[in-house]
Order: structure tokens, then C-alpha cells, then sequence
């Protein structure tokens, strides 16, 4: 096996009221955006695309629902994709694969910083993605996602590189085919969760975001946490304290 390189990068925050990411209600928070760069011998593979460069001034339709419901993001110019990229002496322009847990625009907006990248996405996730019905209760707007790149559906597990360095789990329920991932790397080994759980306290208590499948995500997050070895790191999908003084992973700073 090849031993991949793994690097955290923090494309942006989400702000939202504590009780939305299952932390103290009645405050306002906010979390990291985190994206993953996994440079294998075989090619760069990001994990998840943060947020789409100029977010916050380009669009308002989107904005305005997410500010409705007390939330707002906020993305500077030194903490886009293409810029950390290049931190990392990577051109965006090679960059292979793009594994995407799911389709929410914190995850796939930056996807028009790397066009010749191949998406690997559940084909539920996908397939959501253009359904009305899904899209709507889900938040899966196609202006983020829907951009002309090669996609490549799987169904279940895969090994990304077939090697064993990066292996995809599904773990549905924040999205219809959510999907998180195993990396071994010279870090050590991770469970890159997403949004199968936002954070470490929700992985104890439980409290999910309204519009998910509750049932389907206890499954996904009991499933997640049983491919535990002793001294896997699980990263989950904005914890603030995973990115503060000691950050989980390498962490390309801005
Ligand atoms: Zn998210």
C-alpha cells in the first residue's frame, strides 16, 4: 500500500444557532468548514470542496434562505480552495478525485476550483441530488454540484486508489447517501466522518439536524465508530475543537 500524505485545510465558518449542530442552545456559534487533501502517489484526492470562492457576495438567493433561518456563512479570500491548494504546491488543475460525503454547499461549492477533478459520490446521493422532492427537503441546491465534471457513482463501500489507503463507507441519514471515509496515512489512521456526525459531543448525545433521518444516521454513526481501531482518529464534520490550538491533522493555515 501506499501511504498517502493527509493534510486538514478550513475553508470558511458556518455560523448557526448552538441547537442546529447539536451544541448549547440559545447561542450563536461557529464552526470550521474543513476540507481534506489526501496526496497519494497516485494522485491528489480532496475529501469534500468547502465553499465556493466569493460565497458571500455572489449568492444572495441563498443567503437569504440560510440568513431566514438564523444561520449565515462567512468565507475570506485566503481561505479558498485554490488558494490552500497552492499552499500545498498543488495545481488545482491536477487535482484527481474529489470524494464528496455529500452534496450540501459547504462540501461541494469550491467544486469550480478544480475542473478536471472526478466526482465520487453514493448514487443516492447523486441521484437525490436531482430529485425535486430530496433536493428541496434536503438542501441540495444543483448550481453547487451540477458543473460538467466527470462523476463517478458508487453503490457502498469503495476503495478509492485500490489500495487500501482510502476506503469510502456509506453513512446516510444527514443526506440520503451520505458517505464518510477511512485514510491511512502517514498521520495515522482517520476516519474522516462529515456530516454523519458535526461534532464529538453529538457522537454521545444524539441530537441531529431537523431535515436528516434520524434513525438512519444512529445506524450510520454506530457503523462509523464499530471500524474503530485502537488509535484511529475520528475527524468529524465541524468540531471547532479539532481545529483550534492543536489542530486534528496538519492544517494548512490561511
Ligand atoms: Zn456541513
Amino acid at each position: 500500500m501506499a501511504i498517502p500524505k493527509l493534510f486538514g485545510c478550513v475553508c470558511g465558518q458556518f455560523h448557526s444557532p448552538g441547537e442546529a449542530l447539536g451544541m448549547t442552545p440559545g447561542t450563536q456559534v461557529a464552526v470550521p468548514i474543513p476540507f481534506y487533501v489526501i496526496d497519494h502517489p497516485d494522485g491528489v484526492a480532496l475529501f469534500d470542496c468547502g465553499l465556493p470562492n466569493g460565497m458571500t457576495d455572489r449568492d444572495e438567493a441563498y443567503l437569504t434562505r440560510l440568513r431566514a433561518g438564523g444561520s449565515d456563512v462567512t468565507l475570506t479570500d485566503d481561505e479558498t480552495v485554490d488558494v490552500h491548494l497552492r499552499r500545498l504546491d498543488i495545481d488545482p488543475d491536477r487535482v484527481r478525485y474529489v470524494v464528496l460525503s455529500h452534496l450540501h454547499f459547504d462540501h461541494a461549492g469550491g467544486l469550480h476550483n478544480v475542473p478536471n477533478a472526478r466526482l465520487v459520490v453514493q448514487r443516492r446521493e447523486w441521484e437525490a441530488g436531482f430529485d425535486r422532492e430530496l433536493a428541496h427537503r434536503y438542501f441540495l441546491p444543483r448550481r453547487y454540484f451540477d458543473l460538467g465534471h466527470q462523476v463517478q457513482l458508487v453503490d457502498g463501500e469503495h476503495d478509492l486508489f485500490g489500495d487500501g489507503a482510502v476506503t469510502l463507507h456509506p453513512s446516510p441519514g444527514h443526506t440520503p447517501g451520505h458517505q464518510s471515509a477511512r485514510v491511512r496515512s502517514t498521520e495515522g489512521d482517520h476516519i474522516l466522518v462529515g456530516d454523519a456526525c458535526y461534532n464529538c459531543g453529538v457522537a454521545e448525545s444524539r441530537i441531529f439536524p431537523e431535515f436528516a433521518d434520524h434513525a438512519a444516521m444512529n445506524r450510520s454513526l454506530d457503523a462509523l465508530l464499530a471500524m474503530r481501531d485502537p488509535g484511529t482518529v475520528m475527524v468529524w464534520g465541524h468540531d471547532v475543537d479539532q481545529w483550534r490550538d492543536k489542530p486534528v491533522l496538519p492544517r494548512v493555515r490561511a
